[in-house]
């Protein structure tokens, strides 16, 4: 399946055998005989859809009671936009937000227009090489919330440790690294990913939310961007994205039964990592990976060749190659792999061995 070759920054590879069963479900689901894109929202069968996949995801992440677990539309951007107007609207507190990469720096526009905002941190100088240091945190007790981006996709940055204060709501877009290892969810207030990395297709974007903080929300929003008509409706205020959550369960289920869990899903990425780097770092005259070593994603790792033609020249000849996906972020340039859960270990010694060679051919 020329789908094993996909290192898209999102939306990503998806599993062979979750491809399979979503292939099957358009014609009819094995359970209704009925196509999965003309199920109702208010069936049964899709309650036991939500359902499981609620489970799985407390299952792998050990998601802690008192946390809820939403399945919103809007993607990541529009969690830039509700968070504030949920907590830091009519506060009368600013809120902390570290600016360490490309998505990172979208996200205090969008709290600005809610209230009083604080960067506690900017690695634009830097050119988002790294990340800070907890004792570079300009933290303060009496913020709303910190807000911070865990894996910075476009750059290829992974925070290593949490940052936060104890007693300050900590809020995190996980977009592109959540479910790639275990997490201590009991740590933080809010955690939200959009699909289209590691859990599924674009469309529908997963928020797991402590009650406490979400019953503390502004007064007064609209219905659709209120935290609580979602936890009321448990994830049917309006029509879902049926098909994108059907193919997240399905996901998941994968990572339960297939995959054995987020250790064992955690040590893989850590190797297919390992293999990718190692072809960089053969090579350093030729590849230069973007990201300071000690900050690099096990996600995304992006990186220049010595000049522009020859980074056309390689990108030309990966797409010949069968390789997809690899020109890096509009915004960076360069080239960028993403190896997203369902990029197999085999994928990627495929394109390593191939790096090394073009390196060795064209260096
Ligand atoms: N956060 C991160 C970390 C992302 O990588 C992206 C997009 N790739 C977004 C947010 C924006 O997500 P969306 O396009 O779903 O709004």
């Amino acid at each position: 399946m020329s789908n094993q070759l996909n290192f898209s920054g999102g939306p990503g590879a998806l599993p062979a055998s979750v491809l399979r069963q979503a292939q099957e479900a358009i014609a009819a689901l094995p359970e209704t005989g009925i196509s999965v894109l003309g199920m109702s929202h208010r069936s049964a069968w899709f309650r036991g859809v939500l359902d499981e996949a609620e489970a799985n995801l407390r299952a792998l992440l050990d998601i802690p009671a008192g946390y809820h677990v939403l399945f919103l539309q809007g993607g990541g951007s529009l969690q830039f936009s509700m968070l504030p107007m949920n907590f830091l609207r009519g506060t009368g507190k600013a809120a902390d937000y570290i600016v360490s990469g490309y998505w990172s720096a979208k996200t205090p526009i969008e709290a600005r227009l809610e209230g009083p905002v604080r960067i506690v941190w900017d690695g634009q100088s830097d050119g988002f090489r790294r990340l800070p240091h907890a004792d570079e945190l300009a933290l303060s007790p009496d913020a709303a919330y910190l807000h911070y981006v865990a894996n910075e996709t476009v750059e290829g940055l992974e925070f290593q440790g949490i940052p936060g204060l104890a007693g300050v709501p900590l809020l995190c877009d996980m977009s592109s690294n959540l479910l790639a290892a275990p997490i201590d969810v009991a740590r933080y207030d809010v955690i939200y990913a959009h699909a289209q990395k590691n859990l599924g297709p674009s469309g529908v974007t997963l928020v797991i939310l402590r009650d406490e903080l979400a019953q503390r929300g502004a007064p007064g929003l609209p219905s659709l961007l209120d935290y609580r008509s979602h936890i009321a409706a448990r994830s049917i205020y309006n029509t879902p994205p049926v098909f994108a959550i059907y193919v997240l369960m399905l996901v998941t289920r994968w990572l339960c039964d297939e995959v054995g869990g987020l250790e064992a899903m955690a040590a893989l990425n850590r190797t297919k990592a390992a293999t990718l780097y190692a072809a960089i770092d053969a090579a350093p005259d030729f590849y230069r990976g973007h990201a300071e070593r000690s900050f690099r994603s096990t996600m995304n790792a992006a990186f220049r060749l010595p000049d522009p033609a020859t980074e056309t020249l390689f990108l030309e000849a990966a797409r010949r190659e069968g390789f997809y996906g690899l020109e890096g972020h509009r915004s960076l340039g360069g080239v960028r792999a993403s190896l997203y859960n369902a990029v197999t270990l085999e994928a990627v010694h495929t394109l390593a061995e191939w790096m090394t060679d073009f390196a060795r051919r064209r260096g």
